[in-house]
């Protein structure tokens, strides 16, 4: 004897120690040291491995602890190993410290033979049985022990199928099994030149051999190496022997599975399911339906009664729902297996709060078990469960939900048809921001083209519309309004629906049911706000989205793009009038028409926000958006040429005739003077003397306006410095809806932020306009006007010189869109519709930086704007409004680095005030990546 301990009976083993026993050993003992009824048995320590395959044979005095523990076995079951009367039968299976379902060998049934076979047959009274546990025993043997490769016994078992024309496995008998059985042993003895081991010690001893050899099996070693699994984590496999217990021994005994609480709702309920005088392949095979737990309450009361035993045992233990496997034996209940139970998100809030009002899991703990992202499931329209049809197409997931609606592919058509009442999905190969007006009214939005965080997936989420993106199988025709989907064509008004959370398309109205906030979500929301230190506020741009938000439960406003109300169908042509103006005062005028619009838009926002934070940023996008492209218009001007000489044309065409065939023209003079009056009311209405020049005119500007790069133009600041106007007329709209709600006495925090600052003199000169005008409204209105007055962090350099900003800015909010853009040197559209795929395939990105925030790069940068900021003023608020304020890894970022508030879209609120929560709760074991 080496004096090592190789074995540990599943009553003795350290429950914690996995490196040792393995995960599944370790399990086992914990399970029977807890009390539960499992089947006794035994581990074989790793370290026995690793001895074995060390010198490649069993260590020394292993197998006669193996007999030990073999005989102990025999005492605790009353059963014999190999025995004709009372056969102990038992199963052997690897298992290391991590998890490796791909190299996982089991063999059952071990310790059949010519003796104990019969034994068997008495204790089941089901010879078929038995001789098919024998038969797949021989095989697993065969196979697994003495690498026997699996085709040698599927051929003889075709053969027996054939020979006696049985179609399934299961329409053999067990003659016909006997027969396989006795063929299957002439094929061990035949491959391996030794007949089939009848010494139920030598079947133990050369399987417990091939389990540990597996370990260093090229299946085993490639599994390591994908998944980078190291020795620290896993060395050797441990061999579990446990006694097999066996569910068909008639009407006592039976198998199932089970939750400990209904994993679909979170009902405290026992759920799952089970079938009497059955084992487990019976379910498997689907040859019998199982029953509902519910009804083993009347069928088997007894057995019922310790089954809620074992939930309660299995709850107050593991403090967590578990998701166990049972067989019950001649009235007894073994519990042969138990994780943690896989749930939905609705199941796991549920389960969190009634678990902590039941006692068994803390507040923390109920804050910490739910994946924050996993509520997303719960804030949107979801497709029925019920339905499982095929979709025609598979786009990109831009935005959560699913919505149907009839095909419509362009904005105008939405925005008409969708006041109309219609549901409507807007169908593009991109989208703009002038087709803003079309979302407003849509169900959803599909396009062809573009990534998850395109135009249409931003805009979408923001509004908290689905959206499927880059959905490249879709060939839209615009000018047939037909879309091509392989075979099929969609027409303009054909009903589709869309699955914003897969990316699937599907043909006709599916069922979807709707998003429900729970009092249980709000239960748990509320506990994450009282732990959170980050608040949490939104995006939001119309008082409708704003309203929604409070409903999200979010804290105000974080960012309020005021370009988007720019787009609506009643502004755009005013904002373009301010755009194509030549002169100051023409700019004015169309300002001044813009004035009360912004007000009326603030006034509401501020109301649907009243007691909390809104910070509307000035205008950010470079005018040029709000035009049409030089393109565009180039071709409606050809267009309009061709159709100006077309009628031309037309219109000689009475005079050429009167000249060429007077008497044909006498006869269809009626009708052509008829010709001649429609083309005149045509032109009239469609082709009035100036469209072509004005369309010219606004080429012209476009064409001026363009620039090589627009995200690095005139836009933002740069505009409120040289088109001061804008920026002062959206101020005092600003200062003037503050002053209207604070007379009427609504409670309002307005805070004015100004875009892509790079400079602090960009921030003086817009904080002079501010304060002049803050001065006259306050005069004119009589009230005092309360506001602070912030940048945005977007542009590297206003990072780096954020201590002067701080100077002027009474807040910060990092822009990260840009920024990732800035720091990375790459725009989003062209990175995701072009090499990010790749870079991410090949892991030079681990993520989309513009879903997951660049810790290490721009979070670098954030840091130092965070440090030099409050270096100037140590009150500084600064939070973040850039996509990633919703993402639940970069709030825990935002969190470690001081922030104040994250701003996400609205139906992130949620996710994010619980991801909050858990940020503050784990900020002890946070680690910086950088
Ligand atoms: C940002 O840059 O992160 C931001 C919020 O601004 P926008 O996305 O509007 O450019
Ligand atoms: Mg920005």
């Amino acid at each position: 004897m080496s004096g090592k301990k190789y074995i540990y009976a599943f009553e003795e083993g350290d429950g914690k120690n996995k490196m040792l026993l393995g995960g599944k050993g370790a399990n086992l003992c914990e399970m029977t040291q807890i009390g539960l009824n499992v089947p006794p048995g035994f581990t074989i320590t790793t370290e026995a491995c690793l001895a074995y395959l060390e010198k490649n044979q069993l260590p020394e005095g292993l197998m006669d602890e193996i007999r030990n523990s073999m005989q102990a076995l025999e005492k605790k079951t009353g059963k014999g190993f190999g025995s004709g009367e009372n056969p102990l039968l038992v199963s052997v299976r690897s298992g290391s410290a991590m998890s490796m379902p791909g190299m996982m060998d089991t063999i059952l049934n071990l310790g059949l033979n010519e003796l104990s076979l019969p034994g068997l047959i008495r204790q089941t009274g089901n010879e078929r049985f038995a001789y098919d546990a024998y038969r797949r025993f021989i095989q697993l043997f065969g196979k697994i022990a003495l690498g026997i490769s699996d085709e040698h016994f599927d051929e003889r078992m075709a053969a027996i199928k054939r020979k006696y024309g049985a179609p399934l496995d299961v329409d053999l008998t067990a003659a016909h099994l006997k027969a396989l059985a006795e063929e299957f042993l002439a094929i061990v003895e035949r491959h391996s030149g030794k007949p089939f081991p009848q010494d139920p010690y030598e079947q133990l001893e050369i399987s417990v051999g091939a389990v540990f050899r597996s370990w260093s099996g090229k299946r085993a070693v490639d599994y390591r190496k994908q998944f980078r699994i190291t020795k620290d984590q896993a060395d050797g496999t441990a061999v579990n022997v446990c006694t097999m217990v066996f569910g068909n021994m008639g009407n006592d005994s039976g198998t199932g599975v089970g939750f400990t609480r209904n994993p679909g709702t979170g009902e405290n309920l026992i759920y799952g399911e089970y079938l009497t005088n059955a084992q487990g392949e019976d379910v498997v095979a689907g040859i019998r339906t199982p029953k509902p737990i519910a009804e083993m309450a009347d069928e088997m009361p007894d057995i019922y009664n310790q089954l809620m035993e074992l939930h309660n045992r299995l709850e107050s233990h593991y403090h967590e729902v578990q998701d166990f496997e049972f067989t019950i034996e001649k009235g007894t209940l073994y519990c042969l297996q138990t994780r943690n139970g896989k749930m939905n998100a609705r199941a796991m809030v549920r389960t969190s709060v009634e678990m902590f009002h039941e006692g068994l899991i803390s507040k923390e703990r109920a804050l910490l078990r739910t994946e924050p992202a996993m509520l997303e499931q719960l804030l949107v329209p979801q497709l029925s469960p019920d339905f499982h049809g095929k979709s025609l197409a598979q786009g990109l997931p831009a935005s959560p939900g699913a919505a149907s609606g009839k095909i419509v592919f362009d904005a105008d058509s939405a925005e008409i048809r969708g006041r109309a009442g219609e549901k409507i999905i807007l169908v593009r190969e991109e989208t703009k921001p002038e087709d803003i007006h079309g979302f407003f009214q849509a169900q959803g939005i599909l396009t062809s083209r573009g990534g998850k965080t395109s135009h249409a997936a931003v805009v979408a989420r923001g509004m908290g519309k689905p959206c499927v993106s880059g959905c490249e199988q879709i060939v839209i025709n615009d000018k047939l309004r037909s879309a091509q989907i392989g075979e099929t064509t969609l027409h303009e008004g054909d009903i589709i629906t869309i699955d914003g959370g897969t990316g699937h398309v599907y043909a006709g109205e599916v069922p979807t049911v709707e998003a429900e906030f729970s009092g249980e979500m709000s239960t748990l929301l509320a506990w994450a706000d009282e732990v959170a230190r980050l608040k949490v506020l939104a995006n939001a741009d119309t008082p409708e989205a704003a309203a929604k938000a409070r409903g999200f439960g979010a804290m105000g406003i974080g960012l309020c793009r005021t370009e988007r109300m720019f787009n609506g169908t009643d502004r755009l042509p005013i904002v373009q009038e301010m755009i194509l103006a030549e002169t100051p005062e023409q700019r004015q005028a169309a300002l001044d028409r813009l004035l009360p619009i912004q007000r009326s838009d603030f006034k509401g926002i501020f109301k649907a926000m009243k007691g909390l934070p809104v910070t509307v940023r000035l205008l950010d996008p470079p005018m040029h958006e709000f035009l049409p492209t030089a393109a565009q218009l180039e071709l409606e001007i050809a267009h309009l040429h061709q159709l100006r000489d077309t009628i031309k044309g037309l219109e000689e065409l009475p005079d050429t005739l009167k000249l060429l065939n007077p008497k044909l023209y006498q006869q269809y003079s009626d009708g052509l003077l008829k010709l001649m009056g429609g083309l005149h009311t045509f032109k009239e209405s469609h082709l009035e003397e100036d469209v072509i020049s004005k369309k010219e005119t606004i080429l012209k500007k476009v064409r001026a306006l363009a620039e090589v790069n627009p995200m690095l133009g005139h836009r933002g600041v740069r505009l409120g410095i040289t088109y001061p106007e804008i920026y002062t007329m959206q101020i005092q709209a600003i200062l003037e809806a503050a002053a209207l709600c604070a007379k009427e006495g609504v409670e309002i925090y307005p805070e004015i932020m100004v875009p892509q600052v790079a400079t602090v003199e960009e921030l003086k000169r817009i904080h002079s306009y501010v304060q002049r005008i803050h001065k006259v409204v306050e005069l004119t209105h009589g009230i005092n006007v309360k506001f602070k007055f912030g940048s945005m962090l977007e542009v590297v350099r206003a990072c780096v010189r954020a201590g002067r900003m701080a100077e002027t800015a009474e807040f910060f909010s990092f822009g990260t869109n840009d920024l990732t853009q800035a720091v990375f040197s790459f725009s989003r559209e062209d990175a995701e519709n072009k090499f990010l795929p790749a870079y991410n395939e090949t892991g030079i990105l681990q993520d989309n930086p513009f879903e997951v925030l660049d810790i290490k790069g721009v979070g670098q940068l954030m840091k130092m704007g965070v440090e030099r900021g409050r270096q100037t003023n140590p009150d500084l608020k600064v939070g973040i409004c850039g996509e990633h304020g919703g993402h639940p890894g970069s709030i825990h970022f935002c969190h470690h680095i001081g922030l104040s508030y994250v701003s996400c879209s609205g139906p992130r609120v949620p996710i994010a005030r619980l991801a909050a929560a858990q940020a503050k709760l784990l900020e002890g074991e946070y680690q910086d990546p950088s």
